[in-house]
This record gives C-alpha cells, structure tokens and sequence, in this order.
C-alpha cells in the first residue's frame, strides 16, 4: 500500500470502495493501530482531530480507540467476547471513559441499546451474543460506539453477512448516528449501492492505491477512471438483473507481492496504452470535477502515444 491520502470532514462520511483484496480493510486498520507492529510498517501520518496516532504509544492508541474512535466489522461475532453479555463492550466504555458508576452504566446500555432499535434492551443486553440474530449483535457494537460518543467510526463491511432488510436498517442508523452527532464515518464495502445509500465522498482502491476520488454523485454520473466504469457496470447489470451483461472483470486483483509495474490496473484495462505498464499515474484533476483520477488518460502529454 502506498501513497494513500484520505480526510473526513466532521460529519461526513466517506466512502472507501474495490474489489476484495485491494487493501481496504488493511488500510482501516494500519490507519487504527491494529496490526502487529513487528509485522506491519506504518509510516506517514494519520491525524484524529489533533491528535497524531501515527507513532503514538499503546497505551495511550488504545485509549484513543476506546473514547474518540471505533471499529466494526462484518461479523460482529468476531469483535464480540462470546462468554460476555451482549451488553458488555458498551457497559465497559461507561465505566472505563464516561465515570458512571454500575448501576448507571447498565441502565445507560438499556437506554442505547433501544436508541439503536433493539427490543427489550435490558434483557437482549443481558445475553450472550450468540442469543441474539446477526443484526442485533451490529447494532450492540453500534450501541457501543455510541457510549463512547466517538468522533470517528470505521465501519467495515458492517452489512455484507446482513439480509437486505436488517442491511437498510443498519445503514439508516450509521446515518443518523452522523447526522445527529457529528460522526465521521469511513464505510468499507466492495458494494457501491451501499455508499450511493450512505456517503457523501467516495475513494476507489485498486491494489493499494487510491486510483479515483471524488464526490459519490460525479463519481456515480461520470466516473473518470477505467477500473470505477467497469466497477459501476457491474453494479447497474447486477440492479437490472441483465444476465447478458453480467461479465464482471476480466483477471484478478493482483497478490501484494506481485504487483505489476506502472499502472497496477493495466493487466485488466481495456484502455490501457503505451505508457500504461511502465509509468505509474499521478492523481490528475477531472475537468469540470470536485474529485481525481490516477490515469494517465488524463494526462495530456501523454495522450495519443499507443
Ligand atoms: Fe488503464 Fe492506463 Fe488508466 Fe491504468 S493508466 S487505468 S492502464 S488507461
């Protein structure tokens, strides 16, 4: 992974898209402090409000973690402790980070519990998670985020196990908890009907770089870059349900070993040209666009060499 650069406005939520396996969700988590430090170099800056966490001791990053930022995931089984009460990790951020004493924490679960639409809190925050359904136990972990009133949330994958119905509940709720509180949410997903529902800005990844960016409705109307066009058809012949033009894309997403050189894209591109296998493309503006494209289409003295 490199050269990656992301912000999130206050408030706002960002979308980070691409196939399975193009770094998405080590970015999240290397941005997070989550991976091993003796196995994962990290390095540049990563800046939560003014607090740099690139470089910062354990201690305090998990601090950081437990009060300003959180994390879920797919299967929020896995992030959960399965011998707990569901209503552990909330009733833990209470009395770690807000001071409330027993008895109010668990009454203060009961009351987040609810506000995240969870039926009979008191006794479903008494359970063990795997008493409750799959969205019940995301929107505990989103009940727990919530006790921590946290400025930034990274959501990764946070409906894919979901059915549709319990996936549109969910969004709407990530929804709410940026409008009504001033969440930054970073939504991982692989599925842009999802951020067209969710963000406000998207971030296309391809092999570890970010190759577009931009604002979710020029992006959706006008997509710059090859690899978003091709992502983009295969969603519109997914909603059609058009068989016929349900190709996906050609090849693999490269292994981080065996990157290609030039632009990473360029085995699968259809536009590719001369330049393309041995040059790697600069983040070049799109005219008449708030957002850009690493491609060298979009470089002029480039354009016209085959
Ligand atoms: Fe395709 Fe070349 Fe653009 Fe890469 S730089 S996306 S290979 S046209």
């Amino acid at each position: 992974m490199d050269n990656v650069s992301l912000s999130i406005e206050r408030g706002c939520a960002l979308g980070l898209v691409g196939e399975s396996g193009c770094g998405k969700s080590l970015l999240a988590r290397s941005a997070l402090g989550l991976l091993p430090r003796r196995l994962f170099k990290v390095s540049g800056s990563v800046r939560l409000g003014q607090s740099e966490l690139i470089g910062m001791p354990r201690r305090q990053l998990r601090k950081v973690l437990g009060s300003r930022a959180a994390m879920i995931f797919q299967e929020p089984a896995a992030a959960m402790d399965p011998v707990y009460p569901a209503g552990d990790a909330a009733y833990e951020v209470l009395r770690r980070h807000g001071g409330l004493g027993r008895v109010d924490s668990r009454r203060r679960v009961a009351e987040l519990f609810a506000q995240v639409g969870i039926d009979d809190p008191l006794k479903r925050a008494a359970q063990i998670p795997s008493r409750l359904s799959g969205g019940m136990r995301q929107r505990a972990l989103i009940a727990s985020t919530l006790a921590a009133d946290v400025e930034l949330l990274v959501a990764d994958e946070p409906t894919t196990a979901l059915d549709v119905t319990i996936q549109a509940q969910i969004l709407a709720l990530l929804n709410r908890l940026r409008r009504d509180r001033g969440t930054s949410l970073l939504l991982i997903t692989h599925d842009l009907g999802v951020v067209a529902a969710t963000c406000q800005r998207v971030a296309v990844m391809y092999a570890g770089r970010i190759v577009e960016h931009g604002a979710v409705g020029e992006i959706f109307s006008r997509p710059a870059h090859p690899y978003t066009r091709l992502l983009l058809k295969a969603l519109h012949a997914t909603q059609q349900r058009d068989i016929q033009r349900l190709e996906g894309i050609p090849g693999n997403v490269p292994d981080p070993s065996d990157y290609p050189t030039g632009c990473r894209f360029h085995p699968r591109c259809p536009e590719r040209f001369a330049v393309c296998d041995s040059q790697v493309p600069q983040q070049l503006p799109i005219p008449g666009r708030n957002g850009w494209a690493a491609c060298h289409l979009y470089d002029s003295s480039l354009r016209g060499k085959s």
